[in-house]
């Protein structure tokens, strides 16, 4: 069994429901849900000019290998609707993955840890909710400790 962290993210359409849609996937094709965070409403990261994502993290256990996980994201990705689009572009469900059990991974299709992790609060408050204390395996860094010392500004709300 391998523990692993997804990031779930969209911004166009019924965002609550493809979160929803999405879990409700990886549940069936990559592994047991162990835990997920609230969903927050947060402002677009990179390319600034779209609308507020709702995004939430889900902790999994998993028997499927990293790269197969990749493959089953994608598979969801489209089947949920989205299109090709460009890179930090809106879109109806983005799925990445996060970390690997303590994995280092850099292959042509993958680089976990996730790069971005410890740039995006989007990113870490949600994570921090469910693994405040998970170390990141490179950084040496705590989630808690990463969040604390984030420069990012942007706004990260959490939802009812
Ligand atoms: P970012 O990765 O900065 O959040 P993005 O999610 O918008 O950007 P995508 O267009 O969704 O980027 O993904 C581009 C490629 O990233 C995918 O085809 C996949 O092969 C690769 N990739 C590398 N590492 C990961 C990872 N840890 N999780 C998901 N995809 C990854
Ligand atoms: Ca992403
Ligand atoms: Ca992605």
């Amino acid at each position: 069994m391998h523990i692993i962290y997804l990031l779930l993210g969209g911004n166009i359409g019924e965002r609550e429901k493809m979160l929803q849609s999405a879990t409700l996937e990886l549940s069936e094709h990559v592994g047991k849900k162990l835990a997920n965070s609230a969903m927050y409403e947060t402002a677009a990261w990179g390319k600034e000019a779209q609308p507020k994502f709702l995004n939430s993290v889900l902790a999994m256990a998993t028997t499927l290998s990293a790269h197969d996980v990749l493959i089953e994201i994608q598979k969801i990705e489209n089947l949920l609707g989205r299109q090709r689009d460009e890179l930090w572009g809106a879109r109806t469900l983005d799925i990445d993955i996060l970390f690997y059990d303590h994995e280092i991974i850099q292959t042509r299709e993958l680089t976990i840890p996730h790069p971005f992790i410890q740039d995006r609060r989007f990113v870490l408050v949600p994570l921090s909710e469910i693994a405040p204390d998970l170390q990141h395996p490179t950084l040496k860094k705590t989630i808690a400790e990463l969040l604390a010392s984030c420069p990012d500004q942007l706004e990260v709300t959490k939802i009812n």
